[in-house]
């Protein structure tokens, strides 16, 4: 490849912290880089509610596990989506009820979302596809109207804003990701995040087998044993301390992504008689800052997304697609969902092209790739001229 999809930042401190950790002797959790995590997300965010996990995954389940679901209680999730989500909302006990993205911004589509609420809908898990979210303030006063809870899935949003605030610490609960691929990754991880304090002490428990051992750590009893039903989602010191290098330098990465997306809109913008018919950009809504996770590109139908993408793949440029909506993959069939249920979600999967987006992108990276782009797009338009 000429131009890679994704290469991992690789922060100069990152060998001197993970050494640290590994000579500081206690490797498990909540050690000597959980507390810095914390401080970090204390002063850039003001996020003080928030426990390291072994991923995103973990997080969601630890927040489902959270609300305590009874047999029959659903749950309002995206279609175009990962499955963590869905997983932890069948694992523990309820039912995901699937409904379709905004045809802009590929996140939950607020009028679906709110068709498929019953006395039966306990929570709604929006996902902040691309490190942008839906409208939050929208999505809120539907939850406090209905009295249902939020879990957002900002695995993709690590220090993204809505309208100043950061994605994760909006809704009841939420959940990060620090998965090798993300923004900011130590391999595995993630975090949970909680909005109300007097929660975290449960969720601890929960983290850590159904025992109080944090409890105990903290000296507040003299023994510690199973309180209930838990597991273990804890994050290595290890891993904390290699996320804790890259967060050093949280600023420098976002810019650096930025800056990629900035170039691709500029010169793609500026191509737009050509490309006009055939491709339209992501769009970024006036209340979101994101973290620039994702840069992506609609095409016009699903022959003009396979064309480009695979002239593109030979030409070097890693493109890649994203989603199989989870009404569309096998288990969700088996589900009852058939292809139709939702249009914006299936769209999406069809007519979606994500570019290159990474710290070590280039300016002159950016423009291969963005003039590639519009070379492949061109070359279509050609082709369907001369038939
Ligand atoms: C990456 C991702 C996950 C899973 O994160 P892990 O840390 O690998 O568990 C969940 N949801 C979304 C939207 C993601 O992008």
């Amino acid at each position: 490849m000429i131009v890679n999809f994704y290469e991992r930042f690789q922060p100069k401190n990152q060998m001197c912290c993970l050494e640290d950790a590994l000579f500081e002797g206690f490797l498990s959790t909540d050690g000597k880089y959980a507390g810095l995590l914390k401080e970090h997300f204390d002063q850039s965010g003001g996020i003080s509610n928030i426990l390291f996990t072994p991923s995103a995954t973990a997080a969601l389940e630890l927040a489902v596990q959270l609300l305590g679901l009874k047999p029959g209680d659903e749950v309002i999730i995206p279609s175009y989506n990962f499955p963590s989500a869905a997983n932890a909302v069948i694992k523990y006990g309820g039912t995901p009820i699937l409904c379709d993205v905004d045809s802009i911004t590929k996140t939950i589509s607020l009028e679906d979302a709110a068709l498929r609420i019953t006395k039966k809908t306990r929570a709604i898990m929006p996902t902040h596809y691309a490190g942008i979210s839906c409208d939050m303030d929208s999505l809120m006063k539907l939850a406090q109207d209905c009295r249902i809870a939020v879990i957002e899935d900002a695995a993709q949003a690590v220090h993204s804003l809505y309208n100043g605030n950061p994605l994760g610490t909006i809704g009841d609960f939420g959940a990060y990701s620090f998965h090798h691929t993300k923004n900011f990754s130590c391999g595995e991880g993630g975090a949970f995040l909680c909005k109300d304090s007097s929660r975290i002490d449960f969720a601890e428990i929960l983290r850590d087998n159904g025992t109080n051992k944090a409890q105990f750590y903290k000296q507040k009893t003299s023994s510690y044993s199973w309180q209930c039903a838990g597991s273990n989602y804890m994050m290595s010191a290890a891993c904390a301390a290699l996320l804790y290098a890259q967060l050093l330098d949280y600023e420098v990465i976002t810019a650096k992504r930025k800056a990629v997306s900035d170039t691709y809109h500029e010169i793609l913008s500026g191509s737009f008689e050509k490309l006009g018919e055939k491709i339209s950009l992501m769009e970024i809504p006036d209340y979101s800052a994101p973290n620039y996770h994702i840069y992506y590109i609609n095409c016009k139908d699903y022959e003009t997304r396979e064309a480009v993408r695979k002239g593109l793949l030979a030409d070097g440029i890693d493109v890649r697609t994203h989603f199989v909506p989870l009404h569309l993959s096998d288990y969700g069939k088996a589900l009852g969902y058939t292809a139709a249920d939702f249009p914006n979600s299936l769209s999406a999967f069809e007519t979606l092209l994500r570019l290159p987006i990474h710290t070590e992108m280039t300016r002159t990276d950016c423009e291969t790739a963005a003039g590639l782009l519009i070379k492949r797009v061109g070359e279509l338009s050609w082709q369907r001229l001369s038939t």
